[in-house]
């Protein structure tokens, strides 16, 4: 995610050890066996609600034999009354401009187990299985599940002539020793998903249009259209329902498509999207989908980033943009194709995000962002955050609930990501930091990384031992400054 916190910061500112081998945990793609959704919803924009099915074959992607199955049922954090909710008390103003709605999410039935609705905010759920499934094992759960789609500008939700459907479907738990129910943090993006396969069918009135993440069939039944498309692969699946206008061009074999509701300029955006989509593609390896979507929709943020699609807030103006798509575009190798637990080790793709912006504008001079500016504000903004907050804790490696704000997060996710990388590229260069990262890119495709993996790639390709340097500022060890 982009946070529109940034766009203050910028604001505010303005005012040799040879490694000898490495070790990395992360599976070859090749080796993970995906699970596969097949998802049928008919939206009712009379009501804003939506009827869904969602049939699962689920594959046991664990070392041990499995007698129930969760699922994340991500839409319960915008009910009346939910424990965890979708935003902080500051942002409500920001989230709900025509006043606090709430949605949600009601399962209507389940085969394939018995069920219960479970997790720290009844945010989970529970599929208990007839009989134990062992590892590589299929079974088949169908999720019969109503959608209430809150009106304000969220991952999901709808206000100002858009409709987004951002973890809207059951989806599973990640499974490390026990299943991961995490509940929806107000801070950061609160996932931790494996990839897995989709086909997806939306119905939606006909003067809508679906933007999908990969290519899509439309078919036409009076006022009613139904849009198909596959994805496989994918970290998730997402989409936009509007009235957009689209520019769409060709980048590297990649359909790049525009979506939006009020831009007059659109094509330099378009640009921006198939400028980053092709360096950093040239940079860390290929964009592996047939096309891209970026979406210009009601969201409170900077923008989102989803497999295939991201959303860019209808809020931004001019070259705020520009650098929302190209984080967000990042985000399809760092989250996406590269997947971390984004609640546990949130900097991992969010501080990756952010520098291969930085990186971009530094190979693309014709942008007008200087990399040793971003750097300074960078500096600044980090330095003034630590002296005014008198912080004691400058860790970037924490849960997304031991941040006691939502300014701490992003100060030390992604700005002092930011200040990690600009070190780490002093020291080894730049040409060896993208080596780096295209290894990591490479090595941990479609599996889910931990900070141990990309500091062996990055030694690993660099051949310099980096683990010290970077453990200073992950751990928040190295004092940066005399005041922190
Ligand atoms: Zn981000």
């Amino acid at each position: 995610m982009k946070v529109k916190k940034l766009c203050k910061i910028a604001a505010f500112v303005l005012a040799a050890i040879v490694i000898a081998g490495c070790f990395t945990g992360c599976k070859e793609s090749d080796d993970i066996a995906r699970s596969k959704y097949r998802i049928t919803a008919q939206i009712d924009t009379s009501d804003m609600t939506a009827l869904a099915l969602c049939e699962i074959d689920y594959v046991n992607n664990t070392d041990v034999e499995l007698d129930e199955v969760w699922f994340h049922l991500y839409p319960a954090a915008y009910r009346n009354g939910a424990r965890y909710t979708p935003v902080t008390a500051a942002e409500i103003d920001s989230a709900y401009p025509s006043g606090v709605s709430y949605g949600g999410i009601e399962i209507r039935g389940v085969t394939g187990g018995e069920y219960e609705i479970g997790g720290l905010d009844e945010d989970v759920l529970i599929v208990k299985l007839p009989k134990a499934i062992m590892p590589t094992q299929r079974v088949t759960i169908t999720v019969d599940y109503k959608l209430t789609i809150p009106n304000m500008r969220h991952r999901f939700g709808y206000e100002n002539g858009t409709i987004n459907l951002g973890n809207w479907f059951p989806v599973e738990c990640a499974y490390d020793g026990g299943f991961d129910a995490s509940p929806y943090y107000s801070n950061g993006d609160p996932f931790n998903l494996p990839v897995c396969d989709y086909d997806v069918s939306i119905i939606a009135p006909t003067e809508y249009t679906v933007a999908m993440p990969a290519p899509a069939e439309r078919k036409e039944d009076g006022d009613k259209t139904t849009t198909t498309c596959k994805l496989d692969k994918a970290r998730d699946f997402a989409a936009v329902l509007g009235k957009f206008d689209t520019v769409s061009q060709n980048t590297a074999g990649v359909s790049v498509t525009y979506y939006y509701t009020s831009d007059d300029k659109a094509e330099e955006h378009l640009k921006a999207a198939c400028d980053a989509l092709s360096y950093f593609s040239s940079s860390f390896g290929a964009y592996p989908y047939k096309s891209y979507s970026v979406v210009q929709t009601a969201f409170n943020q900077g923008g989102m980033e989803y497999t295939g699609l991201v959303y860019v807030s209808d809020a931004a103006r001019d070259k705020m943009i520009t650098e929302i798509i190209v984080h967000e575009t990042a985000h399809q190798w760092w989250y996406g194709i590269v997947g971390n637990d984004q609640v546990k080790n949130a900097w991992l793709d969010e501080a990756l995000a952010e520098f291969s912006t930085t990186l971009f504008y530094r190979n693309h001079p014709d942008y007008g962002v200087k990399y040793t500016d971003r750097i300074a504000d960078a500096m600044g903004g980090f330095s003034l955050y630590c002296e005014l907050s008198k912080c004691s804790d400058t860790s970037m490696d924490r849960s997304l609930a031991d941040f006691s704000t939502p300014s701490e997060y992003t100060y030390m996710t992604y700005v002092k990501g930011q200040l990690m990388y600009d070190s780490v590229l002093n020291f080894i260069g730049e040409k060896n930091l993208v080596a780096g990262l295209r290894n990591y890119a490479t090595k941990c495709a479609f599996s889910t990384a931990r900070p141990d993996d990309l500091v062996a790639c990055l030694e690993q390709t660099s051949k310099r031992e980096l683990k010290p340097l970077m453990s200073g500022y992950i751990d928040g060890t190295a004092k940066l400054y005399s005041f922190n």
